[in-house]
């Protein structure tokens, strides 16, 4: 996804809500009085602690790798419209030292698109989502088939391996592990034993009928016989994400020269989040960066937050924290949970431990200069549920990735990172063939 433009918003004309009736509302009354006068603040209402960083005498990381994904709904002319998703999502290795030599306030586009190497791999594939028949199947049958078969065929099934890689945790020797439990496409009920070590596919135990391991993300969840919502779309490029990233991380995990995985910063765009019934995958991802602290092989990971809930929090905070002036350190401050509901959220007296499902990473603010800070994510690995977790010490090798991040930073936009626009830029919409092509390439599927 884009960086976004600047956030500065200029002021709002507050008294047009004036003439409402609904002011005779104290309540409202109040409400709008507040919103119009905007109290001055002249300090960081939420006390957030952030740390100076000293980056002497410690290593950054010697290569990074970048994910990214953008996706793009299309609709034909005619009635009904017939309307398709392409997916696009790509994985790129840049070169560090050459990434150095440009000039971060006048990049040259050239030197920019030098630093990537050839080891740039992308992604891409479509989805049926309205009135789209294949000659084969239901809709329903045919995204459930398209998921298989897009993981599978690309890049020799790498994408699969890692699939299988997580789901049956084979960075362990001889792992006997069965999948996550996932509910059955078919009948609907829990596979609650998973399918067994190593298949790529099963029968379900209530409705015999097979299921692929590919099920196991839940994406016909989201959808009906015989139309998918937009958001499958994106679900799918979230997966994707994932399963590109730790790809990079299992290759380097089984690499003969040991120390490659650790010596990488691996940087995915948004955060490290799988939700709802995609987080399946999340106790097992977390169990291997576990796994792989406790071998004295960490593994650098980050996730950037460029909208959103944090990313306005930052926003309005940001100015109060130090460095005020270029060439002071850099601060960071890791987010504990109970920050997160008090001072993000605004909601102190959730039931659940922030994340506690969904998330592989931990919210951190840093500020890199006065005019480039972030909202990053930093797996822990092992997650626990207490309100004043995480702490500096558990994100793991944090001040690696700290020591990295001063010369991936960007000044086209806040905030932003190299890798990730450029990622961006290969992944973007705009290397999509354009609309109209599109279009035309769905009439003529129409027509035959
Ligand atoms: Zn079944």
């Amino acid at each position: 996804m884009p960086y976004g433009k600047g956030t500065r918003l200029p002021g709002e004309a507050a008294s047009k809500l004036g003439h409402l009736a609904v002011i005779e509302s104290p309540w409202v009354k109040s409400l709008v009085e507040d919103f119009e006068s905007a109290p001055a603040v002249d300090g960081d209402p939420s006390n957030t602690v952030w740390q100076e960083f000293d980056p002497s005498g410690i290593d950054p990381l010697r290569s990074i790798w970048a994910v990214d994904g953008s996706f793009v709904p299309v609709r034909s002319e005619q009635k009904p419209p017939r309307e398709v998703a392409f997916v696009k999502t790509a994985l790129l290795m840049l070169d560090k030292a050459k990434l150095e030599a440009i000039d971060k306030d006048l990049p040259h586009p050239l030197l920019l698109r030098d630093a990537l190497k050839d080891t740039g791999v992308q992604h891409a594939t479509v989805f049926p989502l309205k009135n789209v028949r294949t000659s084969i199947g239901t809709n329903f049958e045919a995204v459930r088939n398209i998921v298989r078969d897009s993981i599978l065929i690309d890049q020799g099934g790498a994408f699969h391996e890692t699939m299988k890689w997580l789901a049956y945790k084979n960075w362990v020797p001889n792992s006997t592990a069965r999948s996550p439990a996932f509910q059955c496409p078919h009948c609907r009920k829990d596979i609650s034993d998973g399918l067994a070590n190593g298949a790529d596919a099963g029968l379900c135990p209530h409705c015999g009928v097979e299921v692929y391991l590919s099920d196991l993300w839940g994406f016909h969840m989201e959808m009906g016989e015989d139309s998918a919502p937009e958001s499958l779309a994106s679900s799918y490029m979230l997966v994707m994400e994932h399963l590109m990233l730790f790809t990079a991380v299992r290759l380097m995990w089984h690499h003969s020269d040991r120390s490659l995985v650790t010596d990488t910063l691996f940087i995915k765009d948004g955060p490290l989040t799988l939700r709802s019934q995609y987080s399946k995958m999340v106790p097992n991802i977390r169990e291997f960066l576990e796994h792989a602290k406790t071998s004295l092989r960490p593994v650098h990971i980050i996730g950037q937050e460029k909208s959103g809930f944090f990313f306005d929090h930052l926003t309005s905070i940001v100015r109060f924290a130090a460095p005020q002036n270029r060439g002071e350190p850099l601060t960071f401050s890791p987010l504990t949970h109970s920050y997160v509901h008090r001072e993000v959220y605004r909601s102190p007296d959730v039931a659940n431990p922030y994340g506690l499902k969904t998330n592989w990473g931990e919210k951190m603010y840093v500020k890199v200069d006065p005019g480039a800070f972030m909202v990053l994510n930093v797996p822990t690995g092992e997650y626990k549920p207490e309100s004043d977790w995480p702490s500096t010490d558990n994100l793991i090798g944090l001040k690696r990735i700290l020591a990295t991040l001063p010369s991936l930073v960007s000044h086209k936009f806040e905030g932003a990172l190299y890798p990730v626009e450029l990622a961006n830029g290969i992944a973007s919409m705009s290397s999509y063939p354009s609309a109209a092509i599109l279009q035309r390439f769905l009439e003529e599927r129409a027509s035959r």
